[in-house]
């Protein structure tokens, strides 16, 4: 722990962030120790566009596991980072979690490189709502529809039976009619290419990349740390298990986000934290 505080002393760090920040939250990852295991298929985006089955099923999975979702908390990660930003240690947050739980806890210069799950996007005139008022609109239309218990899955889904989703009744864009979508790079799609190059902005001016529960399976997320390998930026990775970029790696933690980061925040002294 003492290493990683050193290290996070030396050079304003820009922190990657994956599934595993949240999971002390309740929000499941893809890829932990008990997630594995769990049989997923997520849609991709082609399918997503070309098929009004894989909406409605989009659509009545979110239904159920929205509240859940939107109701999670920040946990001591989000929040040791946000202290850790304040106090000067970290420049900023690149997170590939669409849970909105850095905002929340306080951090102020994050990169959501998925977007978030709290905004909807009209494919056709491009309108961006508000998942809430999606939410009480579709209740509106499936009374009760929210209640089919289901265990949450990652990115605010749940497994529902086919007849349950077959009477789904699909919203449309309240604007103009139209196909909605979430506002988040769903799978088989690209992050914005400026998104991208901000994060790598982000990377080339900081002192040290800290990486925080993510098995960097997605090159979406691993193109960071081979970024600041590239520029020969320290490397600490934080997390439960293995990830691909253990072998680049100056120090690896082994540990629970939640308590790593709040350790090293008390031996810093960033405020909030050490108060405590
Ligand atoms: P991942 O599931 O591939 O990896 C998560 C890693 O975190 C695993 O190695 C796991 O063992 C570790 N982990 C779990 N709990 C931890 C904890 N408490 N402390 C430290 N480590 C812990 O996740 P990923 O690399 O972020 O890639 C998954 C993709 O899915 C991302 O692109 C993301 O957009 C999306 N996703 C987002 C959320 C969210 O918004 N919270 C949740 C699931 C998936």
């Amino acid at each position: 722990m003492l290493e990683l505080a050193e290290l996070l002393a030396h050079g304003r760090a820009v922190v990657l962030t994956g599934a595993g920040c949240s999971t002390e939250s309740g929000i499941p990852d893809y890829r932990g120790p008990l997630s594995r295991a769990r049989p997923r298929n997520p849609v991709q985006i082609q399918e997503f566009v070309r098929s009004p089955d894989a909406r409605r099923r989009f659509w009545a999975r979110s239904t159920v596991g929205w509240a859940r979702f939107r109701d999670a908390q920040p946990n001591g990660g989000h929040r040791a980072l946000a202290a850790l930003e304040a106090a000067g240690f970290v420049r900023s947050v690149i997170t590939q979690n669409v849970d909105r739980l850095h905002a929340r806890a306080g951090s102020g210069a994050v990169i959501e490189l998925h977007g978030a799950l709290h905004r909807t996007r009209c494919l056709g005139c491009g309108d961006r709502a508000s998942r809430d008022d999606l939410q009480a609109r579709i209740l509106a239309s499936n009374r009760g529809f929210a209640a089919h218990g289901a265990r949450l899955a990652p990115d605010g889904d749940v497994d529902l039976p086919d007849e349950v989703v077959a009477r789904f009744e699909v919203p449309a864009c309240a604007a103009c009619g139209g196909v909605l979508r979430p506002d988040v790079v769903m799978f088989g799609e690209a992050v914005p290419r400026d998104r991208v190059e901000r994060a790598f902005a982000e990377v080339d001016a900081a002192g040290a990349l800290l990486v925080v529960g993510s098995s960097l399976a997605v090159f979406s997320g691993y193109r960071f740390v081979l970024r600041a390998h590239e520029r020969g930026l320290p490397i600490a990775i934080v997390n439960l298990g293995e990830t691909r970029a253990d072998g680049l790696a100056t120090l690896r933690v082994e540990g629970r986000a939640g308590e790593v980061l709040t350790s090293v925040a008390r031996a810093l002294g960033a405020g909030g934290i050490a108060a405590e």
